[in-house]
């Protein structure tokens, strides 16, 4: 593609830009992506069935976004590379791909934030000065923080003045640097850029690192409170083990128990279990939660059904990861698949265990395969194990799965190496045009992991069916074995010039 084609992942629009529509159409809940609310911002979502999905605690809240804008050559990379500390390595130029929006994890005194390079300048374009007012418009909408950066030994030129125009009519904060102020001989000179209506500018040298640690701080002052990280139990993960009825949970708790004792025909409420069991599974410690019923063996005459899903929803809530056991033996059932979305819906890991292997024949492996690959293609990501309660087989295998899935789901890909890689795909196929535009996607974060949330900031709504493909070729990409993702997606707009403040 050529850098003209506008449908990249690039920051100045073409003339004319699209402006996405104000609202998302409804339905934009259903599928892969969740659409957190939008403080402060003019796109959103529009039935508001998302509120439902933001129970916790801004838990879909991205790390907030500082966009770094500014004249090609006033030292803005420099800048970038200071802040980050040369932590992370420059994202390579990918061949073909216009790299012009690079986004990297920040952090300064403990505080995470997206740090949005706005470089990328066609040469030969339209005039510079448009160029860098339609990116720094651009980053206005997209960033909760613009830092408008000038060459603090030239001073402000012309196509400076023309920005300043456009950030001093943006509803964000705009923090002013003056780079190359290596030192305080040229300190006077930086006094007269107050004089361009963005309050103080902050003198710095992204060289040296002179005055950077003070416009950090200014930085983090300006940001909106950071969204609190989820805390992270210690403790032996939580392990759910959930399915229909007769599938063999009690057993195969009782196998890893190693007890000797049939469980299976405790009389019911003999014993008061604590709730949950720690059992030891490869060499390491898990804790199945709510197991208390599994052995107790509860048995309501009437609204059996009923309970034992009450009883299963509450044992996936308080579970990193779900093992759903089916019956290898019989089909897989609606009952089945009813446990499988609970697990996927309440967003945690999941390991499927085909339990009674030692009832499977030939024939029977053969279509239980069919079954498979049509009833379970939603749910393809998820190990599977063939076990077998009764007589112990493959039950040591279960450990090495649910490893597997815990570690997809607390996978976090680097901003920087989403972003390279979200170019490249959506360079070779760019999101379907809708009313003859093409909405572009600007770029991307991980806003949290377990599971693994993503967020795409983009200038249209991107349909199910792409949001799809997107999780597709991250799952082909990253290692997300085990675990369900959520991509979802923020529509943010180009500010209208008239009477926008
Ligand atoms: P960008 O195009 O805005 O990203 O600018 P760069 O970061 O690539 O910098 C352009 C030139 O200015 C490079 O030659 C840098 O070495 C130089 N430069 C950047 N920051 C400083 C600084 O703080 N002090 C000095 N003396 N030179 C700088
Ligand atoms: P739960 O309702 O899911 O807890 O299932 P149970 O553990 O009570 O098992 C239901 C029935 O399946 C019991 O009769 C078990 O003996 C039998 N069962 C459990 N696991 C296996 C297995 O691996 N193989 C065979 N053949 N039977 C099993």
């Amino acid at each position: 593609m050529t850098p003209e084609d506008g449908r990249g992942v690039r920051s100045d629009p073409p003339s004319g830009t699209p402006v996405g529509a104000g609202r998302l159409p409804s339905g934009a809940a259903a599928g892969a992506g969740r659409l957190p609310g939008e403080p402060g911002n003019e796109a959103s979502d529009s039935d508001g069935a998302p509120a439902g999905a933001l129970a916790g605690p801004l838990l879909d809240e991205p790390a907030a976004i500082v966009a770094v804008v500014g004249r090609p050559n006033v030292g803005k990379s420099t800048l970038v590379n200071r802040i980050l500390g040369r932590r992370e390595a420059v994202v390579q130029d990918v061949p073909g791909v216009t790299r012009d929006r690079v986004a990297y994890d920040a952090n300064w005194s403990g505080r995470r934030f997206t740090l949005v390079d706005t470089g990328g300048w066609e040469p030969d374009a339209r005039g510079l000065a448009a160029q860098v007012s339609a990116q720094a418009e651009r980053a206005a909408a997209t960033a909760d923080l613009v830092l408008f950066v000038i060459d603090g030994r030239t001073g402000a030129t012309d196509t400076d003045l023309a920005v300043a125009r456009t950030l001093r009519r943006a509803s964000r904060p705009v923090l002013l640097v003056a780079t190359k102020v290596d030192d305080e001989r040229a300190e006077p000179d930086v006094a007269a850029l107050w004089s361009l209506g963005l309050g103080q500018p902050y003198p710095v040298s992204g060289l040296h690192g002179r005055g950077s640690g003070d416009l950090l701080d200014a930085v983090l002052a300006a940001l909106p409170e950071a969204p609190p990280e989820r805390e992270e139990e210690g403790g032996p993960r939580r392990v759910a083990l959930v399915g229909r009825p007769n599938v063999g949970k009690s057993s195969l708790l009782n196998r890893l128990s190693g007890e000797t004792r049939s469980v299976v025909h405790e009389v019911a409420g003999t014993t008061i279990d604590p709730v949950d069991s720690l059992l030891t599974l490869g060499g390491e410690q898990w804790r199945f939660v709510d197991t208390a019923g599994l052995r107790r063996r509860v048995r309501a005459a009437g609204g059996m059904e009923y309970y034992a899903s009450l009883r299963t929803a509450a044992a996936i809530e308080s579970a990193e990861v779900a093992v759903v056991l089916l019956d290898a033996a019989e089909p897989i059932s609606e009952q089945d698949q009813r446990v499988i979305a609970a697990v996927t819906e309440a967003g945690r890991a999941l390991v499927l265990a085909f339990n009674k292997w030692d009832l499977v024949d030939a024939d029977r492996r053969e279509t239980l395969a069919r079954e498979v690959d049509r009833e379970l293609a939603r749910v393809r990501w998820a190990p599977r194990v063939n076990v077998s309660a009764l007589t112990g087989r493959a039950v040591d295998k279960l450990a090495g799965a649910l490893r597997i899935a815990l570690a997809g789901w607390d996978r976090r890909v680097p901003t920087a190496e989403l972003n390279s890689w979200l170019a490249q795909v959506v360079a070779a196929t760019p999101p379907p045009a809708r009313g003859g535009k093409s909405p572009r996607v600007l770029f991307a974060t991980q806003a949290g992991t377990r599971p693994p949330r993503f967020v795409l900031f983009t200038t249209g709504f991107l349909e199910a069916g792409y949001r799809r493909f997107l999780e597709r070729r991250l799952r082909a990409e990253y290692d997300f074995t085990g675990t369900p993702i959520e991509i979802s997606v923020r529509v943010r707009e180009k500010r209208k010039r008239a009477g926008s403040r």
